[in-house]
């Protein structure tokens, strides 16, 4: 019999969105407002509208607002500032999301550390991303708090366990090393310059692929009774980085692609804002 479980981050989600719904509406009757999310897309990036409708819809779902700022493509980094501090004061936004990437012109660090701590649902701030560093509560980036969540989801423990991170960027490599080292994990990051790229797969217990290369790794290459969390998506290909051909048999659980760690991204940014709209009005 196979023993191999599909940590299904659909399911999960979906199961959270229903919680999530009734928080929020619990919160706009006693508050008399939804959550609300400020989104900000510049620019004329089609995968960026696409991912902006996506985050649009799925709040929606539950019950939080969004607003979106469609900035134009020749924005300057002056003019998302101005936006930014104008969202961070005002008093019935919870949550700020700046789009990534922005167009070349624009300095996006300084753009992601301009939106108020408290306000840093997508978890982008260099002092957030700081804060998790140190194990203070704080809005984690996203897509690794969605796989934090969705380990937990299914009890899985990651003390003792070797976990290899590969890739390093400050959305979700960095941070995810960081969340599983907190979860007294040991970590290795790998990145485009590893050289033993191999010998590390054979020996992680667990393995988050997150270097945006469709079916870049052999999932052969993993560990018997490994655990994969394979965070890349290429919508093209309809895969991911890892080529899951014969993967129950060589893992005891992974996720799917689609259908693992994307819905858990969004699901995330949604338990995010409500959180920060209960953080900021105490209750
Ligand atoms: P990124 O900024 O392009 O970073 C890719 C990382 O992979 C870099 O650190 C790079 O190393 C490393 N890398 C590239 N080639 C490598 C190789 N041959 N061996 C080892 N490491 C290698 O990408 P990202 O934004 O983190 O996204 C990664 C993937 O996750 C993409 O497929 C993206 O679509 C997906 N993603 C999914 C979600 C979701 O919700 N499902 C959300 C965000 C991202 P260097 O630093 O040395 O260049």
């Amino acid at each position: 019999m196979n023993s191999c479980i599909v940590l299904d981050g659909r399911k999960v989600a979906d199961e959270s969105n229903s919680k999530l719904s009734l928080k929020a509406s619990t919160l706009e009757k006693q508050f008399g407002r939804k959550p609300c999310l400020a989104a900000i897309l510049v620019g004329d990036d089609p995968a960026s509208a696409t991912y902006i409708a996506m985050k649009e819809k799925a709040c929606e779902s539950v019950g939080v607002k969004t607003k979106t700022f469609k900035e134009s493509q020749d924005s300057t980094t002056e003019d998302i500032l101005d936006l930014i501090e104008s969202l961070n004061q005002d008093n019935k936004i919870d949550g700020i999301l700046l789009q990534h990437p922005v167009p070349k012109g624009i300095d996006e660090l300084s753009c992601f550390n301009k939106i108020a701590i408290e306000k840093d649902v997508d978890g982008v701030t260099t002092k957030g991303f700081g804060n998790i560093v140190m194990g203070i509560d704080s809005f984690g980036s996203c897509t690794p708090l969605g796989i934090m969540r969705l380990l937990e989801a299914y009890n899985i423990d990651c003390t003792g366990k070797l976990a290899l991170i590969i890739g390093r960027s400050q959305i979700l490599g960095k941070p995810m090393a960081a969340m599983l080292l907190n979860k007294n994990a040991t970590t290795i990051t790998a990145h485009s310059r590893t050289e033993n790229l191999d010998e590390l797969l054979h020996q992680a217990d667990i393995v988050v692929a997150a270097l945006g290369k469709p079916n870049f790794i052999d999932c052969r290459k993993l560990k018997k009774g490994s655990i994969l969390i394979d965070a890349g998506y290429h919508p093209k290909d309809k895969c991911g980085d890892v080529n899951m051909s014969g993967i129950e048999d060589i893992v005891s659980a992974y996720t799917p692609v689609p259908g693992g760690v994307g819905p858990m991204t969004i699901n995330t940014l949604i338990y995010n804002t409500i959180e920060a709209m209960e953080k900021r009005i105490n209750v």
